[in-house]
């Protein structure tokens, strides 16, 4: 615990003095120097669906003395995703990574018009008419909305596969809600096993409820698969002595290797790393079905047959397109069908005009924009489309003329447990505003170990939207080194 303790008492307030540039001090200081005397009399309508990285990174570069904007998502409040892991186990708590959408539109207060939200779910788009339809579910409501501007950025969801008895049984890991999901049926099988174990019942039933299994090897399953270790290793074993030894954490990955985007010596390093913490990492392995109790294998590379118990099933095995997407993309019809396999998102161009549908835009992962489908490339789109409405006003003859989006890949990273983490850092582009090229493989600079969990808590933490949700990370981060994480769960 005293690592932790140490990177977040020193690296992460300084990294927090130097780097903490507000976003919103810039914007709210650019838009006092554009309102000018001659704006239109009628302001564009811009309706932006969702409330994700893409959608508030574009707001954010919104000018509201020059265009209504309305606000429509079914959630009411932006989340952090990258410690989306960490709340799973309690290292942070979920208050700290969510921001209040009203919050981010209050700050408009003093411009001219202060944008709307509606907190519901975007049903249909009718391109003709130019308007949306949205539905309350809380209410059972429904409103159209008109628009001249649509900006679609609705995120993805987890994508199971039609795996049988996968949606049923497994919980997924892509909402706040499912975090702490995680977290109450970890703490709720605990003390499960722990009643099983008084009770006198056999040790293989015992041992099924604290067989922890996460599908999907990538920066999400890893991630949850090291802080589920972390709390094992550090919080149940003072709790709960006598279940500790019985605990198992199993992570299940389809292709040959876990962190498959990072270079093979740093995804055997993760494995490494997972396995020394105790977890179990199979690899070459597709899950092919669900039940209750039990999840069915197989074995890519010899094709035989296996299932394994479990207490609980944590889905982290991709994403596909939701269906508001997919119906949307049907409505549009041409060349927004794919020639062969699922449809996985919205045909955009370069300057994310949706194809097929005039004054629609889609971005984030929503959008077939060529950029991978992170929280990075959601941003960085975010802020040129913004940029885009400021610059050209939406004129069709401007729009054409303005620079086209250009992805920079700043690298990746991810934590594996025990206070270590991985990175691929393309350091040439930092620093910069417009970097020139995207980083090559060569131009990396990889790191593991404690240096890169540094790296990892002092980059998320800067790279955090707000003030507020700074200060809460660190404060759960000394908090939960200092104290350990709490395991009370009335959620
Ligand atoms: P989202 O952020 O998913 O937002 C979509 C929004 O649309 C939500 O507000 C949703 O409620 C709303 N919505 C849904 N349906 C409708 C509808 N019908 N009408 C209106 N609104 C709707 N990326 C990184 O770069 N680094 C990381 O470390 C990282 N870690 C991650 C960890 C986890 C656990 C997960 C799940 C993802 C992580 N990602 C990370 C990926 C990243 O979060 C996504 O790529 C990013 O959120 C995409 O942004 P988006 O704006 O397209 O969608």
């Amino acid at each position: 615990r005293v690592v932790p303790v140490l990177v977040a008492g020193t690296l992460v307030p300084t990294v927090f003095f130097t780097t903490a540039r507000d976003e919103w001090i810039d914007h709210a200081y650019s838009i006092k120097k554009t309102v000018s005397p001659n704006q239109p009399t009628r302001k564009e309508r811009v309706v932006i669906l969702g409330s994700g990285w893409g959608s508030l990174s574009f707001l954010q570069r919104l000018d509201p003395d020059k265009v209504d904007i309305t606000v429509v998502s079914p959630r009411s409040f932006f989340f952090y995703t990258p410690l989306l892991a960490g709340c799973s186990t309690g290292t942070v708590a979920s208050t700290s990574i969510t921001e209040s959408m009203r919050w981010h539109l209050h700050r408009f207060k003093g411009t001219s018009s202060r944008p709307l939200f509606l907190q519901a779910h975007a049903s249909s788009i009718d391109v003709e008419k130019k308007t949306v339809t949205c539905g309350s579910s809380a209410v059972g409501v429904s409103t159209t909305l008109d628009y001249d501007q649509l900006v679609v950025a609705v995120g993805a969801e987890s994508n199971t596969f039609n795996i049988k008895g996968v949606k049923e049984y497994a919980t997924m890991m892509k909402e706040v809600e499912d975090s702490l999901k995680v977290r109450r049926e970890v703490l709720e099988k605990l003390e499960s096993a722990n009643s099983l174990l008084a009770s006198g019942a056999s040790d293989e039933e015992v041992r099924r409820h604290l067989h922890w299994v996460v599908v999907g090897g990538g920066p999400t399953g890893v991630e949850l698969t090291a802080e589920l270790c972390d709390f094992v290793n550090s919080d149940v074993r003072d709790y709960f002595p006598a279940l500790t030894d019985k605990i198992q954490i199993s992570l299940i990955e389809g292709t040959g290797k876990v962190l498959g985007v990072f270079a093979p010596h740093i995804s055997e390093y993760a494995r490494n790393k997972l396995l020394e913490q105790g977890a179990n990492v199979t690899t070459n392995c597709f899950v092919t079905g669900a039940n209750e109790k039990t999840v069915s294998l197989l074995n890519a590379v010899d094709k035989s047959k296996s299932s394994i118990d479990y207490g609980l099933l944590v889905w982290a095995g991709g994403i596909g397109a939701r269906p508001f997407t997919r119906a949307f993309a049907t409505q549009i019809g041409g060349e927004q069908l794919p020639k062969k396999g699922p449809l996985r998102g919205l045909k955009v161009d370069n300057k994310f005009r949706v194809a097929g549908a005039d004054n629609v835009w889609a971005l984030g992962d929503c959008a077939l924009s060529g950029s991978p489908p992170t929280a990075q490339a959601a941003y960085q789109q975010g802020k040129y489309l913004g940029r885009l409405f400021r610059e050209t006003n939406c004129e069709r003859e401007k729009v054409e003329e303005h620079d086209a989006f250009e992805f920079h890949n700043y690298g990746s990273l991810a934590y594996v447990g025990s206070s270590s983490a991985v990175a691929d850092l393309k350091l040439h582009l930092w620093g910069s505003e417009h970097p020139a090229g995207r980083g090559q493989d060569s131009d990396s600079t990889v790191l593991e170990g404690k240096g890169a969990f540094a790296i990892w808590r002092s980059l998320y933490f800067s790279k955090m939207l707000s003030m507020k949700n700074r200060w809460q990370v660190l404060f759960d981060w000394c908090m939960s080194g200092t104290f350990g994480r709490d395991i009370s769960a009335p959620y």
